[in-house]
């Protein structure tokens, strides 16, 4: 392993001078992904670690229906928050069924937003062929063990799943992402953040080298809404999903008149089924609109041997979370 050096930044200024300036250079908050993989795993290999939790960037303030989130509040803090909790409770939700509790205290909103993804192949140095770590190379998920891979937004190239929970909720309500380097902010959908694998699995977002996360906002529930978040797994503490869904709904007379779903589990990236909303809104809240509103999420799936059950799971996920908000 090649030495990598470590720089506590003391302001934010200083914190984008010291990555922009080295392209291997990356920021440091929790250390809960970046940590494993370039110092345990050994896949990714910085330059220097600039530890930005120290920079004020923690805490959650409300602004009218909005939550803004700085990205170093941890996991716990954000599910502890009393706007959170009243507002947001499918976000609570996710957060609590997202990782151990020493974890949640470690971990950041935006680390979370930025977790690398769990495929066991990209995790492992002894696999060559991993178009996501070297390009070109291959993936080892298709025709191997692919249990834990995505079915939405995957192709040939990479199968590789975003493994969130929060990010289910969050980009449900249409949360949106600030940046910041030198030349300024910009915010960002958190639905255009992500990019699907395609030919370049190694950009897995529209993050410019040197660019920090700051803060992510996220639209309150409207009043009268409901809200919940599923996680399907394999057991019941410390396990990713296989499939998970984030719904938020509101019901009239029987109709449902706003509806907001994504989808964990499945997907490259956070996954927002936009056409299962487009066929819940105005539709009675009966089965079978909830199982019409999971046939239109889950189409045109990428599966290999190992995901291909994944299909029908996801859809029952789906009919199960809309069962539970609308009744
Ligand atoms: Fe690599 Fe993606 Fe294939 Fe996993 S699924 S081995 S990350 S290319």
């Amino acid at each position: 392993m090649t030495d990598i050096e470590y720089v506590r930044a003391a302001d934010q200024g200083s914190a984008l001078a010291l990555v922009a300036e080295d392209p291997d250079a990356v920021f440091l908050a929790g250390g809960t992904t970046e940590l494993d993989l370039a110092l345990k795993d050994q896949v990714v290999h910085p330059s220097r670690f600039v530890d930005i939790g120290r920079l004020p960037l923690r805490g959650v303030t409300r602004d009218g229906d909005r939550l803004r989130v700085a990205a170093l509040t941890t996991m716990e803090e954000l599910a502890a928050d009393p706007t959170v909790r009243e507002r947001l409770p499918f976000v609570r939700e996710a957060l609590l069924l997202g990782a151990s509790t020493q974890l949640r205290n470690m971990a950041t909103i935006g680390g979370n937003l930025l977790q690398r993804t769990r495929c066991r192949y990209f995790r492992d140095p002894d696999v060559g062929a991993c178009n996501k770590r070297d390009p070109g190379s291959g993936c080892a998920a298709i025709e191997g063990v692919a249990r834990m891979h995505a079915i939405l937004g995957a192709g040939p190239s990479c199968i590789a799943l975003h493994a969130s929970d929060l990010c289910v909720p969050l980009v449900a309500m249409d949360a949106e992402v600030e940046l910041l380097d030198a030349d300024g902010t910009r915010t960002v959908p958190l639905t255009e953040f992500y990019r699907t694998p395609g030919d370049r699995p190694d950009v897995e977002n529209v993050l410019r080298h040197g660019e920090l996360v700051t803060h992510v906002q996220v639209p309150l529930l409207p009043d009268g809404a409901r809200s919940g978040y599923l996680k399907v797994r394999d057991r019941t503490s410390y396990e990713f999903a296989t499939t998970s869904a984030g719904a938020a709904v509101t019901v009239e007379d029987g109709t449902i008149t706003w509806a907001k779903l994504g989808l964990g589990g499945v997907g490259t990236m956070p996954w927002r089924a936009w056409e299962a909303e487009s066929v819940l809104v105005g539709a009675p809240a009966s089965e079978r609109t909830f199982r019409a509103a999971a046939e239109a999420a889950i189409r045109d799936p990428f599966t290999v041997p190992g995901t291909a059950f994944k299909v029908e799971l996801a859809k029952r996920t789906i009919v199960r979370i809309l069962r539970t908000v609308t009744s």
